[in-house]
């Protein structure tokens, strides 16, 4: 599972922020408890004093030093305790105890590695930012009604709209709970107001709950981030376009409804050979037939798209029949 490193730098910032929060807290606690009993803050500070003492005691050779000390600590920690239970305070009250054990809330574990906490961190960013693009929220599977779909025998297809959709979010549940980089990649083909959309949020959102780098683009606006990288040498359309070239599951969609432009043709190219060689999984939703993607796409496109595996969506446009 990739992440986004545009998620990841938020995640350490919102990091260090939680981090400055809590010794703020801390800190303004301590003045509180200092205030309230000040013998508190006298045995704070004779512990710290005995302390830096034991240390140059036994710099200078008096080996008993650190020893004496911990015994004298023992004794006023156990006076100080006694005077935080009498204030209201727990013991710890004024200890600097970080949220997570595991990094001391630097993000990383001993060995270097990304801590648990941070990458918790991240996918919450993650899901954020998909959330700003699709709704994930009020698209779920358990909010896929199927009763929306009509129940009558669709000639064409031999089956009714609704058992062909109950059949398509079925495999969609088990798409998302299999996926890995071996995963096949999607094709959500048919006419507006099918579905499509539902469908391909309830896969985004079951996917990105699960700690999966998902992306959601219109092709016009994947295509046109590259045009921007490529034509305006723009930075930050460069970091955009790797986004859409690493994530874990791009939904390109949209797909044919973009200005069909020599550009758009590579553009779209590149997307689908760099994902395939990398064995990172794409969803395409269109709403061309299989003989429009093949009159509009070059054959270097459409033999990449023989790779898809095709959903197909029919029935009738759910939105004219709610109107
Ligand atoms: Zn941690």
């Amino acid at each position: 599972m990739a992440l986004d490193p545009v998620c990841l730098g938020q995640a350490r910032v919102l990091l260090a922020q939680n981090k400055a929060a809590a010794s703020a807290r801390l800190s303004a606690r301590r003045t509180e408890i200092y205030e309230a009993l000040p013998a508190v803050r006298a045995i704070d500070e004779e512990m710290r004093a005995g302390l830096l003492g034991a240390v140059r005691d036994t710099l200078s050779g008096e080996e008993s030093a650190l020893e004496r000390c911990r015994t004298r600590n023992l004794s006023l920690r156990a006076q100080r305790n006694a005077l935080l239970a009498g204030g209201g305070y727990p013991p710890d009250a004024l200890d600097d105890r970080p949220a997570c054990a595991l990094c001391d809330d630097t993000g990383a574990t001993a060995d270097g590695r990304l801590c648990d906490c941070l990458r918790q961190l991240c996918i919450r960013e993650q899901r954020r930012a998909l959330s700003a693009k699709l709704d994930i929220t009020g698209q779920t599977f358990a909010a896929f009604d199927l009763q929306r779909f009509s129940a009558e025998t669709d000639p064409s297809h031999g089956l009714s709209p609704r058992s062909h959709m109950g059949v398509m979010r079925e495999y969609c549940v088990k798409y998302v709970e299999r996926f890995d980089p071996t995963a096949p990649n999607l094709l959500f083909r048919g006419g507006a107001g099918l579905g499509k959309t539902f469908l391909c949020a309830c896969v985004a959102g079951a996917l990105c709950a699960r700690g999966h780098w998902v992306l959601y683009e219109t092709a016009a606006g994947a295509f046109a981030l590259m045009e921007g990288q490529k034509f305006a040498r723009d930075e930050s359309a460069g970091e955009e376009v790797q986004r859409l070239l690493r994530c874990d599951l791009l939904i390109l969609d949209d797909v044919g409804a973009e200005f069909s432009t020599p550009f758009a043709q590579s553009a779209f190219h590149q997307i689908l050979s760099t994902r395939l060689g990398a064995g990172r999984q794409t969803l395409l939703v269109s709403g061309l037939t299989e003989e429009e993607l093949r009159g509009r796409y070059t054959p270097q496109i459409t033999s990449r798209l023989e790779a898809f595996e095709l959903l197909p969506f029919f029935g009738a446009d759910l939105r004219k029949h709610r109107a």
